[in-house]
């Protein structure tokens, strides 16, 4: 789908213009000091699939989570003193906080890539922070780039990749910082996930040794979170006449008789929001030991990057 990307000034009114956009379902590319981000409401399923078909990700990486403070970020993850104490420190920044996800967060599990921890920041950018409060929830926001493409710094950048793509680009000039924030996983002992815009020392500082984990840009690489992907039953994709033991689960209006459905009508962004709780509903059908048949999804669009989690569900365990 080609859209009419909107050129938005940095005004009251094209800020109360790009909330209305988010509030909407619709994608804006927002000034942060790090870089720009492809914005868009991270409690609507649809919203967080249209942004990683927009990108062209060809995996489901989770999200950062964008909020207006502390207060928000408390909605969302489980904070325990050492989380309150950096975020009162070094929010608003350039420092992400990986926390346990709240059961009654309220976000698509898109944007944790159906993870049990969420990643939060608090951006210091005055328009990413009138933004944010302008539409009064999280927003999930990578980079503002097409996959596999250099981070956008300028509003031009971010023209150059997206147009067309998104509904609007919110234009607050340079990025001041220019690099990532910094990961900081605080869901067991202090984890250097990423480095980024806000340096390592400032973190020893306050937290003492912090442990170099873990490879924040590929999480979902096999052998790191892939557990965190797995349901319990067995896997079988490109199912089109499933076994009686097996729960299908259905894509389009060809699987008659499937317990459940991605997108009954056919429709990838639609599946690809109901991919991790559809997985989940399936492992629960199935009970243990039981079995999960996949219909076949076209090898397209976002349809590679459900293909790509599905393959991994379906993957062989140690
Ligand atoms: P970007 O939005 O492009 O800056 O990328 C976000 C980064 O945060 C990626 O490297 C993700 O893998 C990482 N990330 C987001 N959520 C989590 C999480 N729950 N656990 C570990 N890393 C995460
Ligand atoms: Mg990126």
């Amino acid at each position: 789908m080609i859209l009419i990307t909107q050129d938005l000034m940095a005004s009251d009114e094209g800020v109360a213009r790009a909330a209305a956009i988010l509030r909407a379902g619709g994608l804006v590319a927002m000034p942060t000091e790090t870089v720009y981000g492809l914005a868009g409401d991270a409690r609507n399923g649809t919203a967080v699939a249209q942004i990683f078909a927009a990108k062209a990700r060809p995996t489901f990486n989770p999200l950062i989570a964008h909020v207006t403070g502390l207060e928000m970020a408390e909605t969302l993850a489980v904070f325990d003193d050492r989380a309150r104490a950096v975020a009162a420190a070094l929010w608003p920044g350039a420092l992400t906080l990986v926390l346990p996800l709240r059961s009654d967060a309220g976000l698509s599990p898109l944007v944790t890539a159906g993870l049990s921890t969420v990643a939060i920041r608090c951006p210091a950018h005055p328009v990413a922070q009138a933004l944010l409060r302008a539409f009064g929830g999280p927003l999930a926001a990578p980079s503002a780039n097409p996959s596999g493409r250099v981070s956008p710094t300028r509003a031009d950048h971010v023209r150059a990749g997206l147009t067309g793509r998104i509904d609007a680009v919110l234009d607050g000039g340079p990025c001041t910082v220019g690099v990532e924030s910094t990961i900081l996983g605080l869901d067991g002992a202090p984890t250097l996930l990423r480095p980024g815009g806000v340096p390592l020392e400032a973190l020893e500082a306050m937290l003492g040794p912090i442990c170099m984990g873990g490879d924040a840009h590929k999480p979902n690489a096999p052998g790191q979170l892939a557990s965190h992907y797995a349901p319990e039953a067995g896997v079988r994709l490109a199912v089109t006449a499933p076994q009686a033991d097996e729960v299908w689960v259905g894509f389009g209006p060809g699987c008659k008789g499937a317990a459940l459905s991605l997108s009954p009508g056919g429709d990838l962004i639609e599946a690809a929001a109901a991919l991790f709780q559809t997985l989940r509903d399936a492992d629960a059908l199935a009970g243990p030991g039981g079995r999960i048949a996949f219909a076949p999804v076209p090898e397209s669009g976002l349809g590679r990057a459900i293909n790509d989690r599905l393959r991994r569900a379906a993957a062989p365990r140690n």
